[in-house]
C-alpha cells in the first residue's frame, strides 16, 4: 500500500528558466504549471528546487500587472454589492483590533506604523482603535486607494512601489504591515529588504499570505492531468514555501515571533494533495481583459460612512472585554501549525527585525 502523503509534493520535469529565481538565482526550476493572466500574458508556474518558491516565468511585467489588476478591480466592483464590501470592511477592523490586542498582550506598543497596499484601511483601523495614538502611513501605487484611505481614516499616504526602495523612510517604522501583498510582488527580496530598511531595530513585521502550496495546487492539476494552461485573474505571482519563506526571513535579520498556518478545511476537502477535477483551476479562456477596463464609468463611487460603519452593538468607545470576545470568537484560529509543514489556507507572520546596519 502506497502511503498518502499530505501536501503531495509536486512531480515535474527539470527545465531552465527565462529568468532566475527572486530568491536564490537558481536558473532551474520543476514546471508545476501553466498560466494565462487574462488575456494578457502566458507564463510557466515554476518551482525553484534550491528555495522553494513557486514563481511565473517569465514574470509580469508592471506594464501587464497593471492592466490586468484595473480589469480584475472593476470586474470584482461589479460582482461585489457594496453591502459585502462593508462586511469586508468590518471584518478587517475587527481582524486589525484582534491583531492589536494580541501585540499589547506581548508588551508591544506601536507608534509608527506603515501599510504596504491598505485596501480599504480598515485593518489598520482596527490597530487604531486599540492604539489610539499610533501614526498610520500607507503605501500604494493606486491613487484611488490613498485617496480612500486619507479621506476615511486621516492616513498619511505614500504614493509608491513597494518595490523601490525610498531611503527617506529608513528607520521610522516600529511595525510594518503587509497582508495578502507578498504573493503580488515580482520581486519579493526587495520587499523584505525595504521591510528591513524602512524598520526601526527591534521593530515587527507582520503578513499574511496563502499557502502558496495549496495555492498552487490547482494550476498544477490543470498542468498535469489536462496538460492545458489555467486561468490567473488576480495576480499571484509568487506561490510561498513555508520552509522556504522563513529560510529567506531568518537569513535577513528576522526572527519569528509567530509563524502560522491555520484554516485547515481547505486541506480537509484536499487542497494540496488530492486529485479530483473539482479542485483543478478552470482551463483559460484568455478573459478579455479590455471588455473590463472600457466599463471603468460603470464603476460606481462609494460612499462609506466609517461612523455608521463601525456603529455595531459589540464595538464601544475604546477595547473592552466584550468587543475582544467577539473579534476573538468570529476571528481567532484556534488550530495552529506550522507553515513549514505546507498545509492549511493561509500563512501568518510576526516577526522581529534585527538590522544589520545599525550606524
Ligand atoms: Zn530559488
Amino acid at each position: 500500500m502506497k502511503l498518502l502523503r499530505i501536501p503531495s509534493p509536486f512531480k515535474g520535469v527539470s527545465t531552465l528558466r527565462k529568468e532566475k529565481c527572486r530568491i536564490c538565482n537558481s536558473e532551474k526550476g520543476l514546471q508545476v504549471g501553466e498560466v494565462d493572466y487574462w488575456d494578457i500574458a502566458n507564463a510557466r508556474l515554476i518551482k525553484c528546487e534550491q528555495c522553494g518558491l513557486t514563481q511565473l516565468d517569465p514574470m509580469l511585467t508592471d506594464e501587464e500587472t497593471a492592466k490586468g489588476c484595473l480589469a480584475y478591480y472593476i470586474e470584482e466592483s461589479l460582482r461585489v454589492s457594496p453591502k459585502e464590501q462593508k462586511r469586508n470592511m468590518l471584518r478587517n477592523f475587527r481582524r486589525g483590533y484582534l491583531f492589536a490586542i494580541s501585540l499589547k498582550g506581548k508588551g508591544y506598543y506601536p507608534k509608527d506604523v506603515l501599510e504596504l497596499g491598505p485596501g480599504s484601511g480598515y485593518f489598520t483601523a482596527g490597530l487604531k482603535f486599540v492604539f489610539p495614538k499610533v501614526k498610520i502611513t500607507v503605501m500604494d501605487i493606486n491613487k484611488e486607494t490613498l485617496d480612500f484611505n486619507a479621506l476615511h481614516h486621516q492616513y498619511e499616504t505614500i504614493e509608491a512601489h513597494i518595490e523601490n526602495y525610498s531611503p527617506a523612510l529608513d528607520n521610522k517604522f516600529d511595525l510594518v504591515i503587509a497582508r495578502d501583498i507578498m504573493e503580488h510582488v515580482v520581486d519579493i527580496s526587495k520587499v523584505v529588504s525595504n521591510v528591513q530598511k524602512y524598520s526601526k531595530e527591534n521593530g515587527l513585521f507582520h503578513f499574511i499570505t496563502p499557502n502558496g502550496h495549496e495555492d498552487a495546487w490547482k494550476h498544477y492539476l490543470t498542468f498535469n492531468h489536462l496538460k492545458k494552461a489555467s486561468e490567473l485573474l488576480i495576480n499571484h505571482v509568487n506561490y510561498f514555501d513555508g520552509k522556504g519563506l522563513l529560510n529567506h526571513l531568518t537569513s535577513h535579520g528576522f526572527s519569528p515571533i509567530n509563524y502560522y498556518t491555520y484554516n485547515l478545511k481547505t486541506t480537509r476537502k484536499g487542497r494540496g494533495w488530492k486529485t479530483s477535477e473539482k479542485l483543478m483551476a478552470s482551463t483559460s479562456k484568455k478573459k478579455n481583459s479590455d471588455f473590463y477596463v472600457e466599463k471603468v464609468n460603470e464603476v460606481k463611487e462609494n460612499s462609506f460612512d466609517k461612523n455608521s460603519l463601525l456603529n455595531q452593538w459589540y464595538i464601544y468607545d475604546g477595547p473592552n472585554l466584550i468587543t475582544n470576545f467577539i473579534c476573538w470568537y468570529q476571528h481567532s484560529s484556534l488550530i495552529r501549525l506550522s507553515p513549514t509543514l505546507n498545509i492549511g489556507h493561509e500563512i501568518h507572520g510576526l516577526f522581529k527585525i534585527t538590522k544589520s546596519d545599525k550606524a
